[in-house]
């Protein structure tokens, strides 16, 4: 407020002094006089005007300063609020997304993902992963020691494929792998490597016991014109062929590949 006053103040002398100026310098030029009260008057009439008016004026441009500095300040807080809820947004899309238990891609993510991957390419492999004998597994030792076979499944599941494939949980013990733009060998040896990796899982159900485990795979490979239904009907084809010659083992177009 003391700035605006000195300001105010400042303008209306200025204004008082041009009054002045202007009046010695009109008047005798058209012939009067500057004399007595009229010389008061040139000085008295700006101070009175121009100081009010002035002061008005700065406070109100003052006003509007401040009413754009707050404005600033809450359209930011609303672009910081709006950055949060924006993350917050794609980390619960990001959960909803992942079975929670084996952070693997959830059902629909996963086949949704697979629908999406034919847009890259129009070749690959997949394969249905069924967790051997789950049940015997939950009732013998109980459902938390199956969740828990259920979780070093799942990891060695990823640990046989490539960051870039498409693991998923798609049931309850079973799993699904899509290895974008694999040859049926290079496949053949994932596969492979997963049913070997979930043998070698050393699992102890408690008591020093170790109990095996395995999973029975079937592959089918994606071919033009083949649709996702009929590839995942191939692939599951395959694996009830797996579980009927005796599980722990891969089936895929040449037959059963590794017998257990
Ligand atoms: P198969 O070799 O023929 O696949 O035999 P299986 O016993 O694995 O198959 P079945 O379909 O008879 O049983 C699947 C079992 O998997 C029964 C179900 O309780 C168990 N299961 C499914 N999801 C989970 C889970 O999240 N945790 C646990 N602990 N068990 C599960
Ligand atoms: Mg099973
Ligand atoms: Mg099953």
């Amino acid at each position: 407020m003391r700035q605006i006053l000195l300001k105010a103040a400042v303008l209306a002398i200025g204004s008082a002094a041009a009054s002045f100026l202007i009046v010695i310098t009109i008047v005798p030029a058209i012939g009067g006089v500057v004399e007595g009260n009229a010389v008061l008057m040139t000085l008295v009439c700006p101070l009175v005007i121009a100081f009010p008016a002035s002061a008005y004026t700065l406070w109100q441009k003052q006003k509007l300063a401040d009413a754009f500095g707050q404005l600033a300040a809450a359209h930011e807080q609303l672009a910081d609020a709006h950055m949060e809820l924006a993350e917050a947004h794609e980390k619960l899309a990001e959960k909803a997304r992942h079975d929670d238990m084996t952070r693997l891609l959830n059902r629909e993510s996963f086949f949704a993902a697979l629908k999406n991957s034919r847009r890259r390419t129009d070749t690959g492999v997949l394969l249905i992963i069924d967790a051997d004998n789950f049940k015997y597994i939950n009732d013998t030792h109980g459902h938390q020691q199956g969740d828990a076979a259920l979780l070093l499944i799942a990891d060695a599941i990823r640990a046989g494929v490539r960051d870039a494939d498409l693991v998923g949980r798609i049931g309850g013990e079973e799993f699904a792998v899509f290895l974008g733009g694999t040859t049926a060998e290079e496949a053949m040896l994932v596969a492979e490597r997963v049913r070997l990796g979930v043998e070698a899982i050393p699992f102890s159900p408690g008591e020093g016991k170790f109990l095996p485990l395995s999973v029975s795979i079937g592959a089918a490979r994606l071919r033009p014109h083949l649709s996702w239904s009929q590839l995942m009907r191939e692939a599951d084809r395959r694996l009830y062929e797996a579980k009927r010659q005796g599980r722990n083992r891969v089936v895929f177009e040449n037959g059963s590949q590794k017998a257990a």
